[in-house]
């Protein structure tokens, strides 16, 4: 999932405006962006056995226990909330920080084919598989996705032309991204796709901060 992740930031910070959208969309994220470093420094594996079409019709094997499973999220996200906690002193912001981390696992859990874990070290493995239908996949992730826009386009004003083309842009950018992703075929190589990856949620997560300072919400 991409945009659906996206998307948690963006209502989060309908839910509590004080809050960057960047440190929203960087813990809706951040199970992503580990997953990024673990691959490269080898504590997880993603490999694609038989490529498909595309690469929710490919044969991916999956071992990411660090970044996403059950347990782990739930330590990163008490992490992200007991940072947020020191630098802001706000538990409202806290618990809704430690609810975007956490997210992400149970939007993964949805849409992945079984790839999703509890706890490193046990072997079964979990996912409801919305990603196995594009119409699905497009009406729900992408409803969601329609919707947060919405939602974050309204409660926020832009200062400038930049936030307010910026934001649009941006949009335009990950939905693309994500339409790739899940209707454009497979990539051929892997390593390259995990740096690439990494700079990508990176630039998602910068995109996010900038666009907190120039789109505030109205008091
Ligand atoms: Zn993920």
């Amino acid at each position: 999932m991409l945009v659906g992740h996206v998307a948690v930031g963006l209502a989060g910070k309908r839910v509590v405006p004080g809050i960057s959208l960047g440190t929203l969309v960087l813990a809706a994220l951040a199970a992503d962006l580990l997953w990024c470093f673990f691959l490269m420094v080898g504590l997880e594996r993603v490999e694609i056995r038989v490529a498909g079409p595309t690469l929710m019709k490919s044969v991916v094997i999956s071992e990411v226990p660090y970044s996403h499973s059950l347990l782990m999220d739930g330590l990163w996200a008490s992490v992200f909330a007991l940072a947020y906690f020191r630098v802001r002193r706000s538990a409202r912001g806290a618990g809704v920080v430690a609810g975007a981390v956490l997210s992400h696992w149970v939007l993964d859990f949805a849409s992945h084919h079984r790839d999703m874990p509890l706890a490193p070290g046990l072997d079964r493995v979990y996912g409801l598989g919305l990603w196995n239908s594009l119409p699905a996949t497009v009406a729900v992730e992408g409803g969601f996705w329609l919707v947060a826009v919405v939602l974050y386009s309204r409660a926020t004003r832009a200062k400038t032309p930049t936030g307010r083309y910026g934001f649009w842009i941006g949009v335009v950018v990950l939905t693309s991204a994500w339409w790739g992703n899940v209707a454009g075929p497979p990539p051929r190589d892997l390593v390259a796709a995990r740096i690439t990856s990494l700079i990508f949620f990176a630039l998602v997560v910068a995109w996010a901060w900038w666009m907190n300072r120039l789109r505030p919400v109205p008091a």
